[in-house]
């Protein structure tokens, strides 16, 4: 616990409150955020309120005082989180993890960033130059990574639209020598639609080779952020001609955004048919692929091939689709190309030891939107896993141990959210299973009929509702709406568009078309394009499916390692740095669980060893255990220890380990340990 701060700037850490009620926690975060002290604890959690504004708390100085140092003996910060996740990682061999999390605009991509600069700063003592490079790389991705999947919402100015987990792993030494990102679910509708006030990825505003003097003019243009985005695609290490090609991509992007169809009688033609000449320079292809590709798709009837023509509207959503499409697969390859160049190479286990990780979790936070489609039905998902995640670790498994170690404990309830991540994922009955399913039928399903199936199935789930359902709920507008419950407040979703998207369908013939371009870096994006109609089988899984897959995979293995937590809080909706908005931050408080996590932890206890590896440790420092003890077990024994130390108040003994409350008495043994 930090307790050396002036209780000028409230309590360090929330367990430390004389209450521990609603009033007193809101009262305490208020005051440290108007005293500028944005980061308190729960324990080991990181509470962290956007201060909107430039802190003077990241510098090399305030590196130097974390580096080391234990938790409690300096103000919170999210160094001494990274710290602490570091230590275990490098003392105890662990492979750790840190999620942050908190809603759209809260903080976590800023955290996610500042944590990296310190471990990036505190490792390599040594200046090794691979190690120097490898750090300089994890660095500058992020970089490349926000300019490509984050965009202006009305949430967030840099909002992240896609979910990043990055494994940094480390040699015996704790230098970093390589790691992995893997992304999740690219909002990539936004390529082709924005609502208002929202803009798309950054990218496009910072675009550059490829596009006309009067595209140029059309987009705010940013320059600086154009040359700092390729000189970090440079010193990641991609090519002159993988960097041109990004370009073209996205000048493809806007040029399809321009093109117009029109029809003659049956016949269905490209308006603007200039565009399809420059659609063909850019992707290097024949141009009359391109228009072929645009107007037509090959479909196999029996054993005869045949171009069918797309009607207008088939035309459309064909161009939407490839727009879409092109720029997801562009985002996907370019993690793949860091990812090929930072992971870990000739790491030798038996001649290096373990190599060990500490993985960094940012992630979309839940977002409401005026309207709310498939993506953020999917985020909000996302959401509920991670609090689920929180939950298991850190409510639910901490006390189900005190229960089955016979501590006397008192229960705390919480709202266990297990039952809208069912609602969501559960196979047959979910709502993803019912998407699934109403789009495997053939023939024309409409979004309204995926509606009809939700209402069927779900009609008396207590987190699920819709206006056919509850006709009078005066905050259910449109016919078209269904409802979630979530832990983080009710969202309306608008089933428009759902069936469409998790289909994804790309017509064949633009995968053909990009895989017979002549650029190869374009040509190795697409290499399902191979496959001729009638070698193309197998139905594509859904986007749900895919998605829910990622989040069950993404929480299992954040659940096997060691994990940090950082909860940050939004204070308002005007990115202002003054206004702490009661309700709101109290809101966040409520759902994120943290009063719950504040009693447990304080009735809890923060450390806690089998007897037998206890006595390990620390038999030396007592007379009645050194070198062997005649007491009629290993609990009675380290009972006589830690009564000859005086920290009889501090503990309680289980039925297999002994369970200590403050980390200051850990400190205190592992110092007299060390002093023998
Ligand atoms: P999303 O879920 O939309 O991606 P987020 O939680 O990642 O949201 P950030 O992008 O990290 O939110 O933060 C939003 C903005 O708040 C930042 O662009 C920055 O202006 C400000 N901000 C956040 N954290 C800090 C900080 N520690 N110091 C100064 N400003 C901050
Ligand atoms: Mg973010």
């Amino acid at each position: 616990m930090a307790e050396h701060e002036s209780l000028e700037f409230g309590k360090a850490d929330f367990v430390l409150l004389d209450n521990v009620s609603l009033e007193e926690f809101m009262a305490n975060l208020k005051l440290r955020f108007e005293k500028g002290r944005i980061y308190t604890y729960i324990g080991e959690v990181v509470v962290s309120v956007n201060p909107y504004r430039a802190m003077n708390i990241y510098g090399r100085d305030t590196i130097e005082q974390y580096k080391g140092r234990e938790l409690y003996e300096r103000p919170p910060h999210l160094f001494a989180i990274a710290d602490a996740a570091y230590k275990a990682m490098k003392r105890r061999n662990k492979d750790t993890c840190i999620v942050i999390s908190g809603e759209s605009g809260a903080g976590k991509t800023e955290a996610s960033k500042y944590i990296m600069q310190y471990i990036a700063a505190i490792t390599n003592p040594s200046q090794r130059a691979e190690v120097e490079r490898v750090k300089n790389m994890l660095l500058k991705s992020n970089c490349v990574l926000e300019a490509f999947g984050n965009a202006k919402t009305n949430r967030n100015d840099n909002s992240s639209r896609f979910g990043k987990y990055m494994d940094i792993n480390f040699d015996f030494k704790g230098d970093p020598i390589g790691g992995h990102i893997n992304n999740y679910l690219l909002e990539k509708s936004r390529v082709i639609f924005q609502q208002e006030g929202e803009r798309s990825f950054h990218s496009f505003y910072q675009v550059s080779e490829g596009l006309t003097t009067d595209m140029k003019k059309l987009f705010l243009f940013c320059y600086a952020d154009f040359k700092a985005v390729t000189d970090a695609m440079k010193v990641i290490g991609f090519t002159t001609e993988e960097i041109q090609t990004v370009y073209k991509i996205l000048a493809t992007i806007l040029h399809l955004g321009n093109l117009k169809f029109g029809s003659d009688g049956d016949v269905t033609l490209i308006e603007n048919s200039k565009l399809v000449s420059v659609l063909g320079d850019l992707l290097s292809t024949k141009d009359e692929n391109v228009e072929k590709a645009l107007l037509y798709r090959t479909v196999a009837t029996g054993r005869d091939v045949i171009d069918k023509q797309h009607t207008h509207q088939e035309a459309s959503y064909g161009r939407d689709a490839l727009a879409k499409a092109i720029y997801e697969r562009l985002f996907c390859w370019i993690v793949g190309r860091i990812n090929d160049i930072i992971e870990v190479k000739n790491y030798d286990a038996r001649v290096h030891g373990k190599n060990t990780v500490i993985g960094v979790l940012d992630i979309y936070g839940f977002e409401i939107f005026q309207n709310n489609s498939f993506e953020q039905f999917c985020i909000n998902y996302c959401n509920e896993k991670l609090q689920q995640l929180f939950i298991q670790l850190v409510l639910k498994q901490e006390q189900e141990e005190y229960e089955r170690e016979g501590i006397p404990w008192k229960h705390i309830d919480y709202f266990n959210n297990q039952i809208i991540v069912d609602l969501v994922e559960q196979q047959h009955k979910g709502i993803f299973a019912v998407l699934d399913e109403a789009c495997m039928n053939v023939g024309k399903v409409t979004d309204e009929m995926f509606l009809q199936a939700l209402n069927g199935k779900l009609a008396k789930h207590a987190h699920y509702t819709s206006r056919k359902l509850s006709p009078t709920d005066k905050n259910l507008e449109f016919d078209r709406d269904f409802r979630i419950r979530h832990y983080a407040g009710n969202v309306a979703y608008s089933v428009v568009g759902f069936i469409d998207k998790n289909k994804d369908t790309l017509f064949q013939d633009f995968k053909r078309l990009l895989y017979n371009s002549s650029n190869p870096v374009l040509k190795a994006m697409w290499p399902e394009g191979k496959l001729s109609i009638t070698e193309v089988t197998k139905r594509p899984l859904t986007a749900a499916t895919l998605f829910k897959n990622s989040m069950i995979s993404l929480v299992e293995n954040l659940a096997r390692k060691e994990p940090y937590y950082v909860r940050c809080i939004k204070p308002n909706d005007v990115k202002s740095p003054l206004l702490f908005e009661h309700e709101r931050c109290k809101h966040q408080v409520e759902y994120l669980g943290l009063l719950e996590n504040v009693r447990v932890r304080r009735a809890g206890f923060a450390n806690r060893q089998l007897y037998p590896r206890f006595l390990q440790r620390y038999k030396m420092i007592s007379e009645f255990t050194w070198p062997n003890h005649d007491l009629p077990s290993d609990k009675e024994a380290v009972k006589r220890l830690l009564q000859g130390c005086g920290f009889e108040h501090d503990v309680a003994y289980g039925k297999t380990k002994v369970f200590i409350r403050t980390p200051r008495t850990i400190f205190s043994l592992e110092e007299q340990r060390a002093e023998m």
